[in-house]
């Protein structure tokens, strides 16, 4: 079985702070070890559980999505990374050959508290991110894209919000619940050298569940999508016009933009690409 595994790093262990997942952090060098190791974790147990083949992706937007140690990887796995993918932006990977999807170090969605750095794809401009008009987070478009797609998510790795939001739309999810929130950048954490054994015995668990049938599918909104991007801040000139030059986007006010996707796919491509859209003349996505 082909296991695919998205690792984020606001949801790795130890890490509660953005400093700790910023380039000018200075934790941030050392904090890309504890994600490669989380990371390996996962990989170890999913090898474990009966993989066959593992593909990690990385979805962490610093450094042009290249934050894992590549020198320190587990070898038996593949790495995309990088920025300027094709497809699903951070779901390049994921396809209808995975059998099991795996959520290492992600974090809970926009709006949350506590809930370590939640956010919805981008770090400072959405405050909020809404499909059929209910909040969303990036774990929802993995479980939304893998459910399309006829994959079960089975393991989440992260706080206890992360892991609850999760467990809420994934009832069978395996959960490794590595840190509690205290606040948004502020919690009490697990040492990283424990946490990696829950997140081996999770990733374990979901894989030898994968294999036996017993997870199922996130299906819980029918395409096609209707999502709505509030932003914090009013919508700049160059932003109004380069989405409204676009298909699928429409302004719904001062704040607030709409985008509508026939798949989660291009939904995931379309909000992320909000997230520079303020860039004159940029129209690409
Ligand atoms: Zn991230």
């Amino acid at each position: 079985m082909k296991v695919f595994i998205s690792v984020d790093m606001e949801g790795i262990s130890g890490l509660v702070r953005w400093a700790d997942v910023a380039t000018r952090g200075i934790d941030y060098p050392r904090n890309r070890r504890l994600m490669t190791e989380d990371v390996n974790a996962a990989v170890e147990g999913a090898l474990a559980g009966g993989a066959t083949e593992v593909v990690v992706e990385e979805n962490h937007g610093v450094e042009d999505l290249c934050n894992l140690l590549m020198d320190e990887i587990h070898p038996d796995c593949r790495v995309v990374r990088g920025a300027g993918r094709p497809g699903a932006t951070t779901m390049a990977a994921l396809d209808a050959s995975v059998g099991v999807v795996l959520l290492v170090g992600h974090h809970g969605r926009a709006g949350s508290f506590p809930g370590i750095m939640a956010h919805t794809i981008s770090y400072g401009g959405f405050k909020l991110v809404r499909l059929a008009g209910e909040p969303i987070g990036e774990a929802d478009f993995f479980a939304l894209r893998a459910g399309e797609l006829g994959v079960p998510v089975g393991m989440i790795s992260g706080d206890q919000v992360v892991a609850a939001q999760v467990a809420a739309i994934c009832p069978w999810v395996e959960q490794a619940i590595v840190k509690e929130a205290l606040g948004n950048q502020a919690g009490n954490c697990l040492a990283p050298v424990r946490a990696r054994g829950l997140i081996e015995a999770a990733a374990r668990r979901a894989v030898e569940r994968a294999r036996a049938g017993a997870l199922g599918l996130y299906r819980g909104v029918v395409p096609p999508y209707h999502l709505e991007v509030e932003l914090r801040d009013a919508i700049a000139d160059d932003m109004r016009r380069n989405v409204t030059s676009l298909a699928g986007f429409s302004i719904v006010d001062d704040r607030t933009i709409a985008v509508e996707a026939p798949d989660m796919a291009l939904a995931f491509r379309r909000v992320a690409y909000l997230g520079y859209a303020d860039r004159p003349g940029v129209t690409r996505h």
